[in-house]
């Protein structure tokens, strides 16, 4: 039996996986480059990678024009996510995000007695600014904000929110999850971490599982206020959950320019692929600028992930604003291929 709900995704594979389209991975595997400095990197490994941890910091703060103070590392950004979390929510207290969002910080906050302000987005798939400013108040600790949206894959305009977050971040921290920016049109152009390097009491996330695809590696980073990074250091030893094979590839996939495009093009183009496809059935979709398209189906969720999975095909169902959605990351050519022949059969209007 199929042992998994619309709300828990298969986390076991099928017994022949076909296309593991659940989980917003990239598909290419990371940088040839990086592959190779792990090999060699294993051998150092009986040692805590502490050198290597403060170069990679130095980098990254090069990279993101901001000083090692501002930066830290994690197994993932979830790890960090998480830890905000429970920084910003130990006395209670209510967090801000769009409806439907990316559950870590929010979980946490639930778990840590904070309740949940979901605001819905706009008619345009975008984050409602004006909405989720009016819905703060005294005991808002946190407004989150994944650009691009998950699930939705959908982007906010970006003068708008940076303006949003240097007007609300008096108030409150801004956690800008910028986990697929990379993917959107005009990818980093569009970060918000100049409000960082001008002082605001704004958080970015940035991930190695996405454009680097290396989730499984567990590699993410937030740039924030030093104060912040000071305080939150209280919580976690900061990178300490990292393993130091994990920080050289890191350092060097960052490097990977060549890599990096051809990953970013190759995902664009099925992207596109994947609209028409979705365009040609006539299926509603939202505009995606991440590395994932949503799209409403008909029928009961688990049906039809079960029988996608059955089909060897890992996907995602979700239900917000009483529909049925259908999440697909985009795979490579021939995973796609194999997603289109099944949904030829599984769809159904
Ligand atoms: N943020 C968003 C919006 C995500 O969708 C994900 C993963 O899917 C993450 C963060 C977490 O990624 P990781 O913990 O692998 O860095």
């Amino acid at each position: 039996t199929f042992p998994f709900n619309e709300f828990t995704p298969p986390y076991i594979l099928p017994e022949k996986p076909l296309a593991i389209l659940a989980w917003n991975e990239n598909p290419y595997g990371f940088s040839p480059m990086a592959l190779e400095a792990i090999n060699e990197s294993t051998s150092k490994a009986n040692r805590y990678g502490w050198q290597d941890l403060m170069g990679l910091k130095k980098v990254i703060a090069e990279k993101e024009g901001v000083n090692p103070s501002n930066i830290m590392l994690g197994p993932g950004s979830t790890d960090l996510l998480e830890r905000t979390s429970v920084y910003c929510f130990r006395d209670g207290g209510n967090v801000i995000s769009a409806d439907p969002a990316y559950m870590s910080v929010i979980s946490v906050a639930q778990a840590s007695g904070a309740t949940w302000k979901a605001i819905k987005l706009t008619e345009n798939y975008e984050h409602d600014l004006e909405g989720m400013e009016l819905a703060m108040d005294k005991e808002t600790k946190l407004v989150y904000i994944a650009n691009p949206n998950n699930p939705t894959g959908s982007k906010t305009n970006r003068n708008d929110l940076y303006e949003f977050c240097a007007k609300v971040s008096k108030k409150a921290p801004v956690f800008v999850d910028e986990a697929y920016l990379e993917f959107s049109k005009n990818g980093l152009e569009d970060s918000m971490v100049d409000l960082v390097k001008k002082g605001k009491n704004v958080i970015i996330s940035r991930t190695f599982s996405k454009i680097y695809g290396m989730a499984g590696m567990r590699c993410g980073y937030i740039v924030a206020h030093e104060d912040l990074i000071t305080e939150l250091s209280n919580f976690t030893i900061p990178g300490f959950g990292i393993s130091s094979p994990t920080i050289i590839a890191a350092q060097v996939a960052l490097d990977d320019k060549e890599h990096l495009h051809k990953c970013r093009t190759d995902i664009l183009e099925y992207r596109d692929i994947t609209i028409k496809y979705l365009i040609t059935k006539n299926i509603n979709y939202i505009p995606s600028e991440a590395n994932f398209v949503i799209f409403e189906i008909n029928m009961d969720g688990t049906k039809f992930t079960e029988e996608m999975y059955n089909s060897g095909i890992v996907i995602r169902t979700f239900k917000f604003w009483d529909k049925t959605w259908c999440r697909v990351t985009i795979g490579t050519d021939d995973e796609m291929r194999v997603f289109f022949n099944a949904m030829d059969k599984i769809y159904r209007k």
